[in-house]
């Protein structure tokens, strides 16, 4: 995809907030609008039409829990996102346990490096014979309320390069 122009704030339409990032992509099918709000975590696009392929495909390949947390505003359907950075780490929405159970929060995950005598147990499953530098340490997460996915992704590092190309 290729983006056009600039990408610009706009007001989000799962939380209110006026930090939501709107980027517009040329497709062969033609252009399309894409949104990530940085309070919230949510993101939608202009082809999440209800009844349309692409809900269909997002459907089938999400998880239930994220499939549970899916809004519906002016006819498109909105998801909380899910970022992986190899380099960095991830950021997903993590139900919780316990008391709190039927509740989720953002969880950041960092990568961190893996010890040299220790990569040969990490295979890159589409490299044969490479193996992996970095793993995502899951021993020590970091949970972050639901209006607050700015701070999970500045906490990740996401700032640092394209926002938008990290979000997908
Ligand atoms: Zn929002």
């Amino acid at each position: 995809m290729i983006a056009q122009g600039q990408d610009k704030l706009v007001i989000c339409k799962c939380c209110g907030s006026d930090a939501c990032y709107e980027s517009e992509f040329t497709t062969q099918e033609g252009p399309i609008n894409t949104w990530l709000c940085m309070t919230c975590g949510f993101t939608s696009n202009t082809t999440m039409t209800k009844d349309g392929e692409a809900l269909k495909q997002t459907l089938e390949l999400t998880a239930d829990m994220i499939r549970d947390l899916r809004q519906d505003h002016d006819g498109l359907a909105w998801f909380p996102t899910c970022i992986t950075m190899p380099d960095k780490g991830m950021i997903f929405p993590e139900p919780l346990k316990g008391e709190e159970e039927g509740d989720w929060k953002w969880t950041v995950v960092k990568a961190i490096d893996i010890p040299e005598d220790e990569q040969e147990k990490y295979p890159n499953p589409n490299e044969p014979g490479k193996f992996y530098k970095k793993r995502m340490d899951m021993k020590n997460l970091k949970r972050y309320e639901k209006l607050e996915f700015m701070d999970a992704a500045e906490d990740l590092g996401m700032f640092d390069r394209n926002l938008i190309e990290g979000a997908h």
